[in-house]
């Protein structure tokens, strides 16, 4: 999973580019849920929002490390749930 840091000064541009719906407004910044991202495995090459975040404020999260095979199956999990 990916995550956002307090650097993030609240832009709005990631929220809408995420294919999983995994950003939301949190209490003070943006914030990702971790079981919702899938560093946009099975939907883009790149994590969409890491190339729209102005101020590069979304690392990978240290706590969640996965291989791209977990990503991939976290994707069919969520398409299978829709
Ligand atoms: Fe915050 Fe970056 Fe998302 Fe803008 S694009 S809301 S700065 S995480």
């Amino acid at each position: 999973s990916l995550m956002i840091t307090d650097d993030c000064i609240n832009c709005d541009v990631c929220e809408p580019e995420c294919p999983n719906d995994a950003i939301y407004m949190g209490a003070e910044i943006y914030e990702i849920n971790p079981d919702k991202c899938t560093e946009c495995v099975g939907h883009f090459d790149e994590p969409q929002c890491q190339q729209v975040c102005p101020v590069s404020c979304i690392p990978f999260n240290p706590e969640r490390r996965e291989t791209k095979e977990q990503l991939f199956a976290k994707f069919e999990l969520l398409q299978a749930a829709k």
